[in-house]
């Protein structure tokens, strides 16, 4: 394995950013993972891999002063139920329970059109067996709709929809658009399988994979990325920036798909053809930024029973109207920043005693959406007005905690790009939006994972099928097919790429 960067994972690594602190430099919580099956097939608890639940997994302040009270979203059911009846209203919580009903199935079958790449007869088999109350065409308009269509249809309270929509909106799309309804379904399969907190943080899953890759005898460079992949006597030679030549009959590209066709470019890949894809892959305007926080406390919700520790395993949905999520989408499709920002608390120390000294605790601020190139002033210009901003939106929610912050690390959608080599600082490397989803991600020739013209290429990540956020299913795709080809006579291995 080859990695340009001098720590391996990319959005998927923790580094010491404070003293005795093990900060993630991207994802936090891991969710698609856990339903891929992927950690028990590589038994990765024998290479040192542990998940703590998020149980709660979410938690929905109510608005200061309105005198209400949170939503907490526990793994169990009933209890979820019990406080969206205390929350919002009894008919909501049964309305949520309904909900789960639906969604929790459906979702199921979406994680496993997520394990292959998407062509017709994998998703018909995925999606077989679904029920479909003798309607499939309501059925697939119901896949089709948009999120915030799906909280309308099923609830009447305004703070559970823009809880659920916040938690939809993680996957990069606002809730507003077409096709995202199973981001905000997915919340359903939370019952079954909360989100994880690895242990020691979240590049404890590239440690434990990486420790797996070795025990199989692979190897890792840091340090020197690859700057070409050149066709060589049927099998491919990748150059990297230090000069080393490696050949290899099969390349997994795992990076942004728009470095790999930089690389097939340096190596004299068809031009036009590389132009081509490159002119339809949308990466749009930049999702979102983060801020990491050294305390002396754990945040203080003082519209929730539940002590800070319990609350710290959740995600902190700071949402509790969809407006404001919309308001901050439309500003930064114009380039702008958002009214309010739109946050997301994670404050995951309180769970896992290894992220921080004793004494101390370590918060991670999500938040979106926030543009890559702000029509005002420059990154660097805005970076920590910008953090206080975000830092105010906690402040509102969990009154005090400012006052018990000693350090911070700011990530904007710039320095994202600049250390992940997330292009246009989109976490999810392209847009998430239905035409760049399942046999359109990138762009339909790319979407068998296989570069047309470039047999032995395949390619992985959030580039691929099914998109962005921790979950391995393409690289398992990616690793299948490539064994599957290897295993066919090189005559036919020519011919088969996606078709175009
Ligand atoms: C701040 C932040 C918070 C997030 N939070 C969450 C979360 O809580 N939960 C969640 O599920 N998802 C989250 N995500 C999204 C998720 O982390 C990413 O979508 C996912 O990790 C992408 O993984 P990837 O392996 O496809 O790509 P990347 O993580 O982008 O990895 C690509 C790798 O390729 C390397 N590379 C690039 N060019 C070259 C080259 N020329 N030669 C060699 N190597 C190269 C890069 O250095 C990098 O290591 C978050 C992302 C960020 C940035």
């Amino acid at each position: 394995m080859i990695e340009r960067d001098t720590v391996i994972g990319g959005a998927v690594s923790t580094v010491e950013r404070f003293p005795g602190h093990r900060v993630d430099r991207g994802s936090s919580a891991h969710l698609m993972i856990r339903h891929s099956g992927i950690i028990e097939e590589l038994d990765l608890a024998s290479h040192g891999l542990r998940y703590i639940d998020c149980d709660p997994w979410g938690f929905a302040p109510a608005e200061p002063g309105s005198g209400g009270r949170g939503i907490v979203f526990w793994r169990d059911l009933d209890r979820t139920c019990e406080s969206i009846a205390r929350a919002c209203s009894p008919r909501d919580a049964r309305a949520y329970r309904e909900f789960v009903k639906v969604w929790a199935p459906r979702s199921s079958h979406v994680m496993r059109a997520f394990s292959a790449p998407p062509s017709g007869p994998h998703l018909l088999r995925s999606f077989w067996g679904l029920d479909s109350g003798g309607d499939p065409a309501q059925l697939s308009r119901e896949f089709l709709s948009p999120g915030d269509a799906v909280l309308d249809e099923f609830f009447t309270n305004e703070r559970l929809k823009a809880a659920l929509a916040w938690f939809g909106a993680q996957s990069g799309p606002p809730m507003s658009e077409p096709g995202t309804a199973p981001m905000v379904g997915f919340a359903a399969l939370m019952h079954v399988l909360p989100p994880g907190r690895a242990v020691g943080g979240s590049g404890a899953l590239t440690a434990a994979l990486a420790r797996r890759l070795e025990a199989d005898g692979g190897s890792i460079t840091c340090g020197d990325a690859a700057v070409s992949l050149a066709q060589h006597n049927g099998g491919w030679t990748v150059t990297t920036e230090s000069g080393t030549q490696l050949r290899t009959p099969v390349v997994i590209a795992g990076c942004h798909v728009l470095t790999t066709l930089d690389l097939l470019a340096e190596g004299k890949f068809d031009g036009a053809r590389l132009a081509d894809w490159r002119k339809r892959i949308r990466v749009g305007p930049g999702i979102g930024m983060a801020v990491r926080v050294r305390a002396r406390t754990l945040p203080i919700y003082p519209t929730v029973d539940e002590d800070a520790a319990v609350i710290g395993a959740s995600l902190q949905l700071l949402a509790t109207d969809r407006a404001h999520l919309r308001a901050a989408h439309g500003a930064a499709l114009a380039g702008e920043l958002p009214p309010r920002p739109v946050s997301l608390a994670m404050s995951f120390s309180a769970i896992d005693p290894s992220l921080a000294p004793p004494g101390e605790h370590q918060l991670t601020l999500w938040s979106q959406w926030h543009p890559f190139s702000p029509r005002e002033k420059d990154w660097d210009t805005l970076a920590d007005r910008e953090a206080d901003r975000i830092q105010a939106e906690l402040e509102r929610f969990a009154p005090g905690f400012s006052g018990s912050i000693l350090d911070r690390h700011v990530q904007t959608p710039k320095g994202l790009a600049d250390e992940l080599g997330l292009i246009g600082g989109n976490v999810m490397h392209v847009e998430m939006g239905l035409d760049q989803m399942m046999m359109w991600r990138p762009v339909p020739a790319l979407a068998g994972q296989k570069v047309p013209g470039a047999p032995g290429v395949y390619l992985t990540g959030a580039s691929t099928h099914p998109g962005g956020g921790v979950s391995g299913f393409s690289g398992r795709s990616a690793a299948r097919l490539a064994i599957h080809d290897a295993r066919l006579p090189r005559r036919l291995r020519r011919g088969l790429t996606w078709p175009r």
